[in-house]
C-alpha cells in the first residue's frame, strides 16, 4: 500500500478538522501508534472468546466490550435475546445537529474444525506478523476497528454532532433472529434517530498482486428464501420395497431441479456494479461488462460468463441443495423424506412466485414446501455523504482509485435496517485480496498485523468526517 500517501491524507485532514471544527481545539491528544498495538492485543483476546454459532454464547462477548466500554466511562448495555445471546450497544453523545451512525459488526463466528487449521482457531496467536483465528476477517477484525474509533472519538474528547453507536450483534451467521432481527423488532427506539448504518460486506479490494485497489461498498444484497421439501409415501420393510416410496419421489424430484436453471435476470444495480468494474478487466470483457444486459443476450457469452460461480449468481435465482434426509434405519422405508433448498433471490423477486414457479420443477403435487427463512428486499437507501468521504478517501490515498457500489450474493444484518427505511452500507477500509478476502468462513482465517494497524485510523476518518462535519 502507498503509506507516504496515506500520511500526507491524514496530516491535511487533520489539520483541516482543526481548522473548522471549534471542538477539535479543546482535544486531548492521542498517541495512535499506542491505540495500534492496544488492537492488536484485543484482537488476539477477542478471537479467544469461542462465540461459534450455534450454540453462539455472544454473552462472553458482550461482556468483554461491556467491560471496556464501563472502564472507559462510554455508556454501554448488554441486550439479551435469550439467555446466552448477548448483543452490545454502547454511544456516545453528539450535539444532535446530525444523525446518529452506527457501526455494526456481529460477535458470533461460524464453527472450524481445529485439526484443519496450522493454528488453533481460538488461540488468536499472534505469529510472523499475523493474528490467527476464526473471526479475524469476520467479523472480530470489523469489530475492533469500530471499537478503536470509539475509544478514539472518546479519548480525544472530540465535540460530536451526531451520536456515534457501536453495535455488536448476535447470530448474523444463522439469520441474526436473536440478534439484529431481535433488536429491530424489539428496540426500535435504540435506532430512531439513526441516519447510516455501516456494516461488513464492502473493503479496500487489491489485486492478488497487491496492486489495483478499488474501494468496494456493498449497497444490495440477494435474499435468503429457504425452504424445506417433505415427500410423504407408503413406509415399509426394506425387504419388500413398493412403488410409492418417499425417497425415491424426493429424489426424482430433487433430479429436476438439477437440471433446472432459473432465467438470467440483470438487476440494475448488478448492471451498474459490472459497469463500474469493466475498466478494470481485460480489454476483451470490457465491453461486455460495459452493457451486461445486452451481452447476455448472446447465448455464448452467456454460458462463458455463468461458468464463474459468482457471476452465475449476480444474474440469476439459485438453489443449492443443501440437505437429504430419509430413513435411519437401512432397512427401513420412511413414511417421509426430507430435502432443505438453500435459494436465493435477486433484488424485486417474489417469494410467492418463485416458489409456484418451483412447484412446477418439482412436477409432484405430493410434496410439500415450507419456508424455513425469508425477507424482503434488502437494496439500501443511498447515502451521498458517506459515498463521499469514501471518494475522498480513495483519492488521497490511492490516487483517485475507483469507488465502486456491489451487490452481494450472500446477506449480512444490513437487510434488517434497510426494511425499516435505514441506510445500511457494507465498507471496511481493510485492504484485502482477493484470497485474503476468501479465508472468510474457511480454514485458516487470519490477518495481518499492518492491514489491522493500518486500518484504525482509516477507519476513525471516515466516521469522524461523518459525525463531526
Ligand atoms: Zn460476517
Amino acid at each position: 500500500m502507498n503509506l507516504k500517501r496515506l500520511l500526507r491524507y491524514l496530516i491535511l485532514l487533520s489539520a483541516w478538522l482543526f481548522a473548522i471544527t471549534p471542538g477539535y481545539t479543546a482535544e486531548a491528544k492521542l498517541d495512535w501508534k499506542a491505540l495500534e498495538d492496544e488492537a492488536v492485543a484485543l484482537l488476539s483476546r477477542y478471537i479467544q472468546i469461542d462465540t461459534t454459532n450455534p450454540p453462539g454464547n455472544e454473552i462472553k462477548a458482550a461482556q468483554f466490550f461491556k467491560e471496556i466500554f464501563d472502564r472507559e466511562g462510554i455508556e454501554a448495555q448488554i441486550i439479551e435475546s435469550q439467555p446466552g445471546r448477548g448483543n452490545i450497544y454502547a454511544r456516545l453523545r453528539g450535539n444532535g445537529s446530525k444523525k446518529a451512525i452506527v457501526m455494526l459488526n456481529h460477535m458470533d463466528v461460524v464453527a472450524a474444525d481445529a485439526q484443519l487449521w496450522k493454528e488453533p482457531p481460538f488461540s488468536g496467536v499472534i505469529k510472523d506478523g499475523v493474528i490467527w483465528g476464526r473471526g479475524a476477517l469476520d467479523a472480530k477484525g470489523r469489530a475492533i476497528l469500530e471499537l478503536m474509533t470509539l475509544l478514539a472519538l472518546k479519548r480525544q474528547n472530540v465535540a460530536l454532532k451526531g451520536d456515534v453507536i457501536f453495535l455488536g450483534t448476535a447470530d448474523e451467521e444463522k439469520g441474526g433472529a436473536m440478534g439484529a432481527g431481535y433488536l429491530v423488532e424489539k428496540r426500535l427506539e435504540l435506532f430512531k434517530d439513526v441516519g447510516l448504518v455501516l456494516n461488513e460486506g464492502g473493503y479496500i479490494r487489491l489485486r492478488d498482486d497487491g496492486k489495483a485497489p478499488s474501494y468496494r461498498v456493498r449497497v444490495a444484497e440477494k435474499t435468503p428464501l429457504w425452504l424445506k421439501l417433505t415427500a410423504p409415501g407408503t413406509p415399509g420393510h426394506g425387504a419388500t420395497p413398493g412403488s410409492n416410496m418417499a425417497v425415491n419421489k424426493l429424489v426424482a424430484a430433487l433430479n429436476r431441479i438439477m437440471q433446472y436453471n432459473a432465467p438470467i435476470k440483470v438487476v440494475p444495480e448488478v448492471q451498474q456494479y459490472y459497469a463500474d468494474i469493466a475498466d478494470q478487466e481485460p480489454e476483451a470483457r470490457r465491453k461486455h461488462y460495459r452493457d451486461l444486459r445486452t451481452s447476455l443476450q448472446d447465448p455464448a457469452f452467456a454460458v462463458e460468463f455463468t461458468k464463474n460461480r459468482q457471476n452465475n449468481a449476480s444474474v440469476r435465482n439459485t438453489i443449492a441443495i443443501t440437505g437429504i434426509k430419509g430413513s435411519d434405519n437401512v432397512n427401513v422405508i420412511p413414511a417421509f423424506a426430507t430435502a432443505q433448498l438453500d435459494v436465493r433471490l435477486l433484488p424485486g423477486e417474489d417469494p410467492q412466485t418463485f416458489i409456484a414457479e418451483l412447484r412446477k420443477v418439482l412436477a409432484d403435487e405430493s410434496i410439500k414446501i415450507e419456508i424455513i427463512l425469508s425477507f424482503p428486499v434488502a437494496i439500501s437507501l443511498p447515502h451521498p455523504e458517506a459515498m463521499k468521504v469514501i471518494a475522498e478517501m480513495a483519492k488521497a490515498v490511492d490516487g483517485g482509485a475507483p469507488v465502486i457500489s456491489t451487490f452481494g450474493n450472500a446477506f449480512t444484518d444490513c437487510h434488517f435496517f434497510r426494511e425499516k427505511g435505514i441506510p445500511c452500507l457494507g465498507f471496511i477500509p481493510l485492504r484485502l485480496t482477493p484470497s485474503e478476502e476468501g479465508m472468510t468462513h474457511g480454514i485458516d482465517e487470519r490477518l495481518s498485523v499492518d492491514k489491522l494497524k493500518s486500518a484504525i485510523r482509516a477507519m476513525y476518518e471516515i466516521v469522524s468526517n461523518l459525525a463531526v462535519k
